[in-house]
């Protein structure tokens, strides 16, 4: 092989896989990642800028002139505006949902179909002293919002006080459904005169909400990624807005929401986490004929270790299913094995080429270990497509190739 042969392998190589994000998913499994990702990189941005509108002091703020850098979360203060709050919110109120809808008890549709019913969006006012609602435009009511300070705005980044932003935008929202405050608690126009679950007031709603994220009703992956010590300062911190007088309980009167108590599991169980890799890669994989693929397999098993569970390796071929049984690879669908969820690093569960066409490679398990792939299993996929070279060739393959020619 020459000098340039081998750097035409090389090239090759690194072009085989691609890493494309996987749309559309309807859930946040690790908080802590999502808010690393910036809104115009999430599949739901574009959704969101057609849904809401941001102002600030009354003129409309272009989305695409929001700054974000990945790790978002890990921005300069400085940077973090608080529109990005605002956009990290909404994108956490699109996807926090699970696919779900009629869990809220003041609406039988999603919380973010419930705000953008009520509003057009949000209005920071850099005169305001604290929110309220609403200013009304002409395309429609904005929840007014004051400029958040240095600190607020770095509680903001994290899934630490971003909770109580989504809290707040949804007590305003529900203002617009006619609940005014009363000064019954001693706070004057900070109270509501009664807590009931079956009539949330705003107050009512922001317990319910940061009540939910405690306890794993809203589950956004708090118990996945983060330290045991950050888990329970956030926590500590949901918990403290919850109880006595510095929570929602003392923003009632008549009758208050009971006293929460710190869940075995804040924010819900960290679920087994199976991971599928072609090649190395999470997403989609393409390769050339006679490229091998190497498919591996791993699991972290989060809250659930020791729990015994169900296996399942598949693969989603031109020819139909393949699953791995104990006997390799075989047509059909069947489990692999019954088997505790442990650690498992990276197996190769897959190694050959692949005749040209479109492969799914699979990995699940099922804690209710009930022999069926329902939909209570936990899964992760990876898309290998294995084509030909010449009608795709990436431009930027071209030119590296052409490059080398010279
Ligand atoms: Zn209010």
């Amino acid at each position: 092989m020459t000098t340039r042969d081998a750097l035409k392998h090389v090239v090759m190589i690194i072009c085989i896989c691609l890493l494309v994000p996987v749309s559309g998913t309807a859930s946040i499994s690790n908080i802590n990642e999502f808010l690393k990702t910036c809104p115009m990189n999430d599949p739901a941005y574009n959704q969101i800028k057609s849904d809401f509108t941001i102002r600030h002091n009354g003129t409309i703020v272009s989305f695409d002139n929001i700054y974000c850098t990945e790790p978002a979360s890990l921005m300069n203060v400085s940077q973090y505006t608080d529109e990005l709050i605002i956009l990290q919110s909404l994108r956490v109120i699109y996807h926090m949902d699970f696919g779900r809808s009629g869990y809220l008890p003041w609406t039988s549709g999603t919380l973010y179909a419930w705000m953008k019913s009520k509003i057009k969006g949000f209005d920071i006012n850099d005169s305001a002293q604290g929110s309220s609602c609403c200013g009304q435009y002409s395309d429609g009511l904005y929840i007014t919002l004051n400029p958040k300070d240095d600190l607020t705005r770095t509680a903001d980044m994290t899934w630490f006080n971003l909770p109580y932003a989504i809290a707040l935008y949804a007590h305003e929202a529900r203002h617009v459904d006619g609940y005014a405050h009363v000064s019954c608690c001693g706070i004057p126009n900070g109270c509501d005169q009664t807590f009931d679950l079956n009539n949330l007031s705003p107050y009512g709603i922001q317990w319910w909400l940061i009540n939910s994220f405690l306890n794993g009703n809203i589950d956004v992956g708090l118990s996945c990624g983060l330290s045991a010590s950050k888990i329970s300062d956030t926590a500590h911190y949901l918990l403290t807005g919850l109880n006595g007088n510095s929570g929602y309980q003392s923003r009632f009167c008549d009758n208050k929401p009971s006293t929460v108590t710190m869940p075995q599991h804040p924010g819900g169980p960290c679920p087994s986490n199976p991971d599928v890799k072609a090649n190395g890669v999470d997403a989609y994989c393409i390769a050339l004929p006679g490229n091998t693929v190497s498919v591996t397999a791993s699991l972290s098993p989060g809250d659930w270790n020791g729990e015994t569970a169900d296996y399942w390796i598949a693969a989603d071929t031109p020819w139909g299913f393949y699953t791995l049984t104990t006997s390799g690879w075989t047509p059909g669908i069947q489990m692999l094995a019954k088997y505790p969820l442990i650690n498992i690093p990276p197996v190769e569960i897959f190694k050959s080429s692949l005749p040209i066409g479109q492969y799914k490679f699979y990995f699940g398990v099922n804690k209710l270990s009930n022999t069926i792939p329902d939909s209570l299993l936990y899964f992760d996929y990876v898309n290998v497509t294995v084509l030909t070279l010449t009608p795709i060739r990436p431009v930027l393959f071209e030119n590296t190739l052409n490059n080398l020619s010279q």
